[in-house]
């Protein structure tokens, strides 16, 4: 869609045309003209499609309207009318040269509250009057309180990149700032992803939001909920499979093996054991493969147990399990393999085994999804404990955390220190650094 077909103020189309931009991006496309009415936002959209502009380019219409139809008496020092929070000073810096760039014809003043600036210099620039603040939630709760910065004439508040906020353990923060927001003001919340966190954020923050999202990856949806099951070698690993393979809730399920002769092993076991299970993958004709994805579809085949390879594209509705029986080595695949659950609106399970040595699989993989994986135990089939896995003789004392009965979910994997039972969190993950509310998922 063209930007000229979007109501966008004549002054901010100018910019934009001026900056080379003609057609809005699938984000852009829908979230403008809902912001444009004044409606609520809430965006689910991946980094580089083009969020800032979705945010700003109706923000700034709306306010260069509102400035022609009824010119404010009087502009008030320190109390903007169009507030950005962001995560970082860096993309708080982003944010403002956007600002200036789409919002140059309105003659707009804006200003940056972020961390590590000089506070005598904010305070200059904050003495004047202002249309449009970007700001990191710190320092401006800092401002409020000095009562700087009077937020009480927001009539557009922004949260933009929601989800490393929260990440960053900014919640109470943002809670503080929306509360110190007009009530009838209008809010949009954009984040890269969706879960539980960002479902009750978005709760508290927005009323009624016109939902947007753009080309959501399985990892994003939260309906797919994502298991990690800690295995000791490919025996446990089998001993899982069958364990799953019987179990009642495990309707028609794709196994991910990383070879195909593993592949054509699986399936050889499972139909062994009594299963309707078949192999797919890149040996076998194209034929042999569409005949195979058909007989999953209408049901001949309940357990389809697949490479990489084969796997792109199926696009089977009723999948309720995906079982990475090997991990991917890269951490896109694994998006790729749980997205073949949770179709159509359908709640989906991903279910992963990960020995020790895929310790650096599992934290890309989490990284890269930025939700850290649960850990569950199946009762009798767990993992043996550390100590005895690798030491025939007792080793060290176990640590007091891992004496008494595991708890079958949420527990440490085991290369995490120990007396981490709050979170599974990748140690070192960046995309967790500051979460203190722990996870994202229970
Ligand atoms: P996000 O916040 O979703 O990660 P940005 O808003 O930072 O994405 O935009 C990513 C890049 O795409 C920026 O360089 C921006 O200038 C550019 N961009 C945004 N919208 C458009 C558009 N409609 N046409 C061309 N480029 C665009
Ligand atoms: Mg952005």
């Amino acid at each position: 869609m063209s930007f000229s077909e979007l109501a966008l103020h004549p002054l901010v189309l100018q910019a934009l045309t001026e900056g080379g931009y003609t057609e809005a991006t699938p984000v852009q496309a829908a979230a403008i003209p809902a912001a444009l009415e004044g409606r609520d936002v809430l965006a689910n959209a991946e980094t580089g499609t083009g969020k800032t502009a979705a945010f700003l380019l109706p923000a700034l219409t709306r306010l260069a309207l509102s400035n022609e139809s009824a010119p404010p008496l009087r502009r008030m020092p320190g109390a903007p009318r169009i507030l950005v929070l962001a995560p970082t000073r860096e993309l708080a810096s982003q944010v403002t040269q956007a600002v200036r760039k789409y919002g140059k014809h309105l003659r707009l003043s804006s200003v940056d509250v972020v961390g590590g600036m000089p506070y005598r210099d904010q305070l200059r620039l904050l003495s004047k009057p202002i249309d449009v603040v970007v700001a990191t939630p710190g320092r401006l709760i800092d401002h409020v309180q000095r009562n700087r910065i009077d937020l009480s004439t927001v009539e557009t508040l922004i949260l933009d990149e929601a989800d490393r906020m929260l990440d960053m353990g900014f919640s109470e923060a943002v809670d503080f700032i929306s509360a110190a927001c007009p009530v009838n003001r209008q809010t949009m919340l954009f984040t890269a992803t969706l879960d539980r966190r960002m479902a009750g954020l978005a709760e508290r923050l927005l009323r009624n939001p016109v939902r947007i999202a753009v080309e959501r990856t399985a990892a994003n949806q939260a309906r797919i909920e994502q298991r990690l099951h800690m295995t000791d070698d490919l025996g446990h690993k089998r001993r899982l499979l069958h364990h799953f393979a019987s179990h009642p809730d495990v309707g028609k399920a794709i196994v991910f093996a990383a070879t195909k002769r593993d592949a054509d092993s699986l399936a050889e076991d499972l139909v062994q054991a009594g299963h309707m299970a078949a192999a797919l993958h890149g040996d076998m004709s194209q034929g042999q493969r569409n005949r195979t994805l058909q007989r999953l579809r209408t049901g001949q085949v309940r357990l389809l147990v697949a490479t990489d390879v084969a796997a792109r594209g199926i696009d089977v509705k009723d999948i309720s399990h995906v079982i990475n029986f090997d991990l991917p080595r890269v951490a896109e695949d694994y998006v790729h393999r749980i997205g073949r659950t949770g179709r159509a609106g359908a709640e989906g399970i991903a279910i992963s085994f990960a020995g020790r040595a895929d310790r650096d699989t599992v934290t890309r993989i989490e990284r890269y999804t930025r939700e850290a994986l649960a850990v569950h135990v199946v009762p009798g089939l767990e993992p043996r404990p550390r100590s005895e896995r690798f030491n025939a003789a007792p080793a060290a004392p176990r640590p007091a955390s891992s004496r008494g009965p595991r708890p079958a979910a949420n527990a440490n994997k085991p290369w995490q220190k120990p007396g981490r039972t709050e979170g599974a969190r990748p140690e070192g993950g960046r995309a967790f650094a500051g979460n203190k509310g722990g996870r994202a998922f229970r």
